[in-house]
Parts: structure tokens; sequence; C-alpha cells
């Protein structure tokens, strides 16, 4: 693949040196391990499977079914007064998301952070700065400006969990008629699920990200790329090579589908 200046300089904002052949360093090391295969580009689409049918209480299939009726700032309202899991009594804030509620991309991490708890708003942190850089490589951008170069970012759990342990299955549950609302009044041309959590949501699959990336996802129409969340790839910076490709695939796909969101 080749890179422009522009996209040269994003890369190396990422934290991935492209070179020229004619530039490339010589190899002094041994033999590189194999890289892993190029992601075919626009694989089939794997649909995801049904989720088992389960027994929902009354009470919060009610809930459910009021939350899915609402529109952007019915929601807004109802995440903000949120007292459905023990999250709300040490939040400082909710994290309901950021960006135009048209845009083309959706981008779905886990749950706020120290940091998004006191801001409000969603990967402010270091793990958000790395987001940004991998969006903004690509021509796209959460502030506030037309749909096609845009992301929404929400997260799973809109509430911080305590000293950033995982969320558990009960807040999942109780988080999980927001993110579906959002996604269902956004209506994105692309959803990009980053990292576990978003992934369970989405594809209802405990399977490894790194075997589930690669290929495109659907969920209700919508087509879902699995990558890896910005936090891993800060500890696993390897990785965002594949991370790069997760992304130029999503991008392919958004192109692929412009003029079909009515
Ligand atoms: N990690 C996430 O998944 N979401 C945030 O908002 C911040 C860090």
């Amino acid at each position: 693949m080749s890179w422009d200046e522009r996209q040269r300089a994003m890369l190396e904002a990422m934290g991935l040196r492209v070179w020229d052949r004619a530039q490339a360093p010589v190899a002094a090391a041994p033999e590189p391990a194999p890289s892993p295969a190029p992601v075919a580009r626009v694989p089939p689409v794997v649909q995801a499977p049904a989720p088992a049918p389960v027994a929902i209480p009354a009470e919060r299939s009610a809930r459910a079914a009021e939350i899915a009726r609402m529109d952007w700032p019915q929601l807004r309202e109802s995440v903000a007064g949120c007292r459905a899991c023990g999250l709300c009594e040490g939040r400082k804030n909710t994290v309901f998301g950021v960006g135009n509620e048209e845009a083309d991309w959706m981008i779905i991490g886990e749950a706020p952070g120290e940091q998004e708890d006191l801001t409000g708003e969603p990967f402010v942190g270091e793990a958000g700065k790395l987001l940004d850089n991998m969006l903004r490589a690509i021509g796209l951008s959460r502030v506030e400006g037309a749909p096609a170069g845009q992301v929404f970012i929400a997260n799973t759990l809109k509430c911080r969990p305590p000293r950033n342990r995982n969320p558990e299955p009960q807040e999942l549950e109780q988080c999980e008629p927001y993110l579906q609302r959002q996604i269902e009044l956004a209506r994105p041309r692309i959803v990009l699920a980053m990292g576990r959590f978003a992934v369970q949501f989405l594809l209802r699959s405990s399977e490894a990200i790194g075997r589930l990336r690669g290929r495109v996802h659907e969920v209700n129409g919508v087509p879902v790329v699995v990558t890896y969340h910005p936090a891993y790839l800060l500890r696993n910076p390897s990785d965002k090579a594949l991370a790069w490709d997760d992304l130029c695939l999503a991008q392919e796909l958004v192109h692929d589908a412009a003029g079909t969101k009515s």
C-alpha cells in the first residue's frame, strides 16, 4: 500500500512508521516473524447470530420498550437521570456520547474512565488521544461537522465503573437499551466496535477480537467492523497496524454504502 504525505503524518501520529521501499532501513535483525495475512478488502458480511431468547423480567422489558420510543433529547435526559444500577452512586457525570447524531460512523467503546467521568465526554484520556489520531488519519473527527466526516462516539456503559473495573453483566443489561436506541436513532453507515465489551454487546460473541476482526459483521442491517480497543493498542503498539487495517476496511464499507442512507 502507498501513502500520501498527509496519511504518513497521521500514521506517525498513531505511532505507525511507514517507509518508502527505497528509504526502508536495512534489516540487520534476524528474519522477522511473518506479518499477519492482509485483510481481504470488503470480505463477505457475517450475520451476527440472533441472541438466545432469555426471560426478561416484565419491569425491565417495559423500561427497554420505553427507551426504544425515545428521541435524542429524551434519551439524553433519561441517561442523565438514570439510576437503574449501582454505578449511579459513584458517578460524577453520565457520559452519553459525543459527535454528530447523524454521523456516518458510530464508534462504540467500553465504559467511561476517570477523565470521562469528570468531563462527561467519552474517550478524553490517553486512549482517547490515540482514538482521535486514528480517526484523523482517515479524515474523521468527533467535532461537529458534516455527517460524512464525522463520528458519534458512545460506550456500552454510560457511567464509570469504580476503579475502572470491568462492567458487570447486570450493569451492561441495564445500559443496553440506551446504546441500542442510540444506534437506531443515528442509523450509522458503519459501527466500529472497539474491544471486548462492545463486541459482546453487538455480536453476542465472546470470541477474541483477533478472531472477529478482518470481517464484516452485520447487526440489524448495519455493518459492524471489530477492532482493538485503543487502551489495548497503547499496551500493544505492534497491533496498531491491524487496527489501521480495520479502519481502512470500515472506510471502504462507508464509501460503498454512500448514497444508500435515506
Ligand atoms: N475507554 C472507553 O472504552 N471509553 C471511554 O470513554 C474511555 C476509555
